[in-house]
């Protein structure tokens, strides 16, 4: 299959990667100029679970989209969900009338910055538990195992859903066919909307922070405000089994100990932050339901003061 890599960071390299390895025609296209130079120039380098990978695979410059003849099957969207928008107007071209859009970011309402530039009938949307990380331009680590879900956002896209499905499963990403997307994407995003800012704010653990006296109740407050948004959408999150998954996020003996991504991408490297996607989106889908939602609103406002006081880009 011919596959785009739109944004090809951590995640874009870890898909683009495999999907190489399983012989797809993969091109990838980012704005990282120095990341891109690497990987022309000496190869995508990957530590792939020990292993360390060299794959030569085609990089170029999300603003020379234009320029690029490749007639896509799929293009997989993995930009950072502030990057989304500008990433769609730089490859619009490069999408043709069969092309499917895949897109796994994490956080909510990316179907709607999707929309601006495709139909329905072009959206696979996605969310996935694989995992990975940049060690430098033109470095990744990858290591672990994951899966993904997805889902045609049109009524009749899932024969076309299934045939990417295939081509994602014979690159090991262990793709999976889901009838009830947009739940899976509230429930991660309950997880996000709870470590990713908390730890990110109060400059903690997972484990240290589920170990405080007031975590259970700020936790359950801002799960209701996801909760109630939700349900507006047509998703009735099941509160025992989310509440459950963040607990699970405490246990020192697996991820407790781990800094979750907000905090590494805001705190270790001074970069922007999805928090508009994530606790930002249910305070903005709040106000447009009649549903409070204060602490999502209050934890968006301390993010964003945090961004500031550190210069984040
Ligand atoms: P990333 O930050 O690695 O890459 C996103 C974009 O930022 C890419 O265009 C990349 O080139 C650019 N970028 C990265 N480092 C940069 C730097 N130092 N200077 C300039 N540009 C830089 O993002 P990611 O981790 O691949 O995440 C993509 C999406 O997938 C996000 O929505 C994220 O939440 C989601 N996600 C990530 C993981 C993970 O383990 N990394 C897991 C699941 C979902």
């Amino acid at each position: 299959m011919k596959i785009i890599i739109a944004g090809a960071g951590a995640m874009g390299s870890r898909f683009g990667l495999m999907l190489h390895q399983a012989h797809n025609d993969v091109i990838l296209i980012d704005g990282w100029q120095d990341h891109l130079d690497h990987i022309n120039r000496d190869g995508l380098i990957a530590d792939f679970n020990g292993q360390e990978i060299v794959a030569k695979i085609p990089a170029y410059h999300q603003d020379h989209a234009n320029e690029i003849d490749f007639d896509a099957d799929l293009i997989i969207v993995f930009t950072k969900a502030m990057q989304l928008d500008h990433m769609m107007a730089s490859i619009q071209n490069m999408i043709g009338d069969q092309t499917k859009i895949l897109c796994l970011l994490n956080g909510l309402g990316h179907e709607d910055t999707l929309e601006k530039y495709v139909s329905k009938d072009h959206i696979l949307l996605g969310n996935t538990m694989w995992t990975a990380g940049l060690t430098g331009p033109g470095k990744a680590k990858l290591f672990g195992d994951g899966y993904l879900e997805l889902q045609s956002l049109s009524t009749t896209g899932k024969a076309a859903a299934d045939k990417v499905i295939d081509v994602l499963n014979g690159a090991k990403l262990n793709a999976k066919y889901s009838e009830h997307i947009l739940s899976s994407i509230y429930r991660k995003a309950c997880v996000n909307g709870t470590m990713n800012g908390l730890c990110t704010i109060l400059d903690s653990n997972m484990a240290d922070l589920g170990a405080t006296a007031p975590i259970d109740d700020i936790v359950n407050s801002i799960v209701n405000e996801f909760a109630a948004v939700a349900k507006h959408e047509g998703v009735e999150l099941d509160l025992d089994q989310v509440l459950a998954q963040i607990k699970s996020c405490y246990d020192r003996e697996t991820i407790g100990l781990h800094y979750p991504s907000m905090y590494q991408d805001l705190i270790t490297n001074q970069r922007l932050t999805e928090i508009d996607y994530i606790n930002g989106a249910i305070a903005r889908k709040g106000q447009k339901y009649g549903v409070a939602t204060p602490y999502c609103s209050f934890l968006t406002q301390l993010i964003h003061c945090k961004e500031e006081l550190l210069g984040a880009k």
